[in-house]
């Protein structure tokens, strides 16, 4: 029975990022199948899921291709190292298939199980690219404020969620600038005038920190977890400007926008942008398989191989996440979901999300592909915020969309979707009908 599962759940199970009140008041929901984008819970309640698990499960939930790959594989190799000069077909497999995917000379991949290795990875990655490059004072990586990078200490640190670090981080040498929030942030300005004002604090940071010091600027190319900053058009041609100005390595954090969620491949070739190095996980596998990795150039792949990278993984390039991945990114491909997402139900889904600010809490709705956000106010002529605590309303907006059997997920007053790249036509109809209502109640719960 659910009652007795929350209990033990309760009783032996810490969450992440869950306070032991909000447990306290209701017990977790215990999601027990999923098909497609629809989620079951052990009520048998039927919850649409507007997250894609987090963020993750791009070929929608309950494909038997996957299951039959990971059984494979496990029956011929369950696990091998690709330490000392050892290597195994799905890794190379995978390797060569993510070089032919992705933007430029970006041809190299080191596996991680997790975006947030990766990018502990790559702040070993680009230290040591530019000691042997004979740079070894270029130590500094330029990030911004609210991006999400990961939970381990150094990505964390990389990250710039203030609740998590405070100020600092604990890894030294981080530093962080703002993030191209118009909505929130852009004052009196056009968010053309904006994007570039933000695009040129990295240039202020270089100058500030001193540009022999800088080793990379990392970012996403949407920022996701920070509440799906959709930066202004005249941001990314700026930071590019900037990056290659004083030749510092970028970095873009392709873990959400990776595998097809913007309407390619990759967030970079939407923003136009062409990274140094590159973040994937999540997507690679649609969470089937957890498995990250950092996609490099070359030029830095070559330059790293001049000595002994020492760092990996027991589980880098896992041969069973490698075939799991290996055949979501066939099935993505086969089935053209990218291109969908791009060309059909993209479209539909920005139509239909735009709409919703026609509701009197919404302010904007902004949406790349398959991610958006809406910002909620009280006040859409003046942007204003909240009077409560940042992120009151947009929690009571989440529960009310839970309730209503919808997962949207909140960041401050910000309600966010990232649904599977399956969703149908119907589907998205579903999700903004309850988007609605859902909105209603939180509308009439303020009044109130
Ligand atoms: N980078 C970005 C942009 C993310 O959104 C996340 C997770 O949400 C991570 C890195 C960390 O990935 P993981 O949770 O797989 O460690």
């Amino acid at each position: 029975p659910t009652a007795e599962l929350q209990a033990l759940d309760a009783a032996h199970h810490v969450h992440p990022f869950t306070t032991g009140a909000d447990l306290a008041k209701k017990g977790a929901r215990v999601i027990t199948r999923a098909e497609g984008s629809w989620l079951t819970d052990s009520e048998g309640e039927r919850i649409l899921d507007g997250m894609a698990g987090l963020w993750c499960v791009n070929i929608g939930y309950g494909r038997k291709e996957l299951a039959a790959a990971a059984s494979r594989q496990m029956e011929e190799l369950p696990y091998y190292n690709t330490f000392f000069q050892t290597t195994h077909v799905p890794a190379i497999q995978l390797s060569a298939r993510i070089a032919e995917l992705a933007p430029g000379n970006l041809n190299h991949v080191f596996y991680a199980s997790s975006g947030s290795e990766a990018n502990d990875t790559n702040i070993r990655l680009v230290r040591t690219y530019w000691a042997e490059k004979g740079q070894p004072e270029r130590q500094v990586i330029i990030s911004r404020w609210n991006a999400y990078h990961g939970s381990s200490l150094g990505s964390m640190s990389l990250g710039g969620m203030k609740g998590m670090h405070g100020q600092g981080g604990v890894v030294p040498g981080v530093h962080h600038i703002d993030q191209p929030n118009w909505w929130a942030e852009g004052g009196d300005m056009s968010p053309e005038e904006f994007g570039l004002e933000r695009a040129r604090q990295l240039e202020a940071a270089i100058e500030e920190i001193g540009p022999e010091k800088v080793a990379a600027f990392i970012a996403e190319p949407v920022q996701g977890a920070g509440g799906v900053i959709i930066p202004p058009e005249t941001y990314w041609p700026e930071i590019e400007r900037i990056v290659k100005k004083y030749g510092i390595l970028l970095i873009a954090d392709e873990v959400i926008c990776g595998f097809g969620r913007t309407g390619n491949w990759f967030g970079s070739q939407t923003m136009g942008i062409t990274p140094d190095i590159m973040t994937i996980a999540k997507g690679l596998s649609s969470g089937y398989q957890p498995i990250g990795g950092s996609v490099l150039s070359d030029e830095v792949a070559e330059v790293i191989s001049g000595t002994e990278f020492n760092h990996g993984y027991t589980y880098s390039g896992h041969p069973v996440a490698c075939a799991v991945a290996l055949e979501n990114l066939r099935i993505l491909d086969e089935e053209g979901i990218v291109e969908k997402v791009r060309e059909e139900t993209g479209p539909y889904l920005k139509q239909k999300f735009e709409s919703l600010t026609e509701h009197p809490l919404v302010g904007e709705a902004k949406i790349v592909g398959f991610m958006g956000s809406i910002a909620l106010t009280p006040d859409k002529a003046s942007r204003a915020a909240f009077a409560s605590e940042a992120g009151t309303v947009g929690y009571i907006c989440r529960e009310r969309c839970f309730a209503n059997n919808l997962v949207m997920r909140h960041v401050g007053d910000r309600m966010i979707i990232s649904p599977p790249l399956v969703l149908t036509r119907e589907e998205i109809d579903v999700l903004i009908a309850r988007a609605w209502k859902s909105l209603d109640e939180c509308h009439a719960r303020l009044k109130a």
